[in-house]
């Protein structure tokens, strides 16, 4: 059994990525990790989500995993993006994220308000001499729309008011399963296993 880190400390994100990574990578066990998390100065999710994967297989001395993901609305240029966890200010709140986000979008139509979840997965390996070691990073993208208001109580961040193509619901009105089928954490995820796969087993 080979094993692989996820940069990440919360729990919630290791246990939905061994639900989805699980299946498609045999063999391999997903852990956490505890060491320290780099400052996310990249430019882009692929940027960040490569910075944290970097450092912990830096840390730890064995593969690592991590994502960087947000929410890309078209008519703000792709913002939130890259600065979707603190939208609403530096305290991080869902709810206050997602009140300014519908707030800026008032005058918006229904026609004009697509968006996007987008997910950036990465893979760093360490290297033995302390250099950088082979990495690779996919991307996942989820498109949708914005709804006027909040709907539903599932899911987190941005899911109330984010309606997926093809649904009427929200994507807080799926339960775990329909958004793990549709989802750009799965989308990046899936691509990103093969090259697991390809590099560790
Ligand atoms: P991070 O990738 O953990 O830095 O999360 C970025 C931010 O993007 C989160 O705080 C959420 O606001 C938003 N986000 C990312 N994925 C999702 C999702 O699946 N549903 C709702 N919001 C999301």
């Amino acid at each position: 059994m080979s094993t692989l880190v996820l940069a990440s400390h919360n729990a919630h994100k290791l246990e939905e990525l061994r639900r989805i990574l699980g299946p498609l990578i045999p063999g391999i066990e997903l852990v956490g990790y505890e060491g320290p998390e780099p400052v996310e100065n990249g430019l882009s999710f692929e940027e960040n989500a490569l910075l944290k994967a970097r450092a912990a297989a830096a840390h730890t001395g064995l593969p690592a995993i991590a994502d960087d993901s947000g929410i890309a609305v078209e008519v703000l240029g792709g913002c939130p993006g890259i600065f979707s966890a603190r939208w609403g200010g530096p305290e991080r709140d869902d709810r206050t994220n997602v009140d300014l986000l519908l707030w800026q979008l008032t005058d918006v139509a229904d026609e004009h308000r697509s968006a996007g979840f987008v997910c950036a997965a990465a893979l760093a390996l360490p290297d033995a001499d302390g250099r950088r070691g082979d990495e690779v990073c996919e991307l996942g993208v989820w498109r949708g729309s914005v709804l006027r208001e909040p709907r539903g109580e599932g899911g987190f961040g941005y899911d109330p008011v984010f309606r997926p193509e093809g649904e009427e619901r929200s994507a807080a009105e799926l339960d775990a399963a329909e958004k793990d089928a549709l989802s750009h954490r799965t989308r990046a995820f899936t691509a990103l296993a093969p090259e697991i796969r390809a590099r560790i087993g």
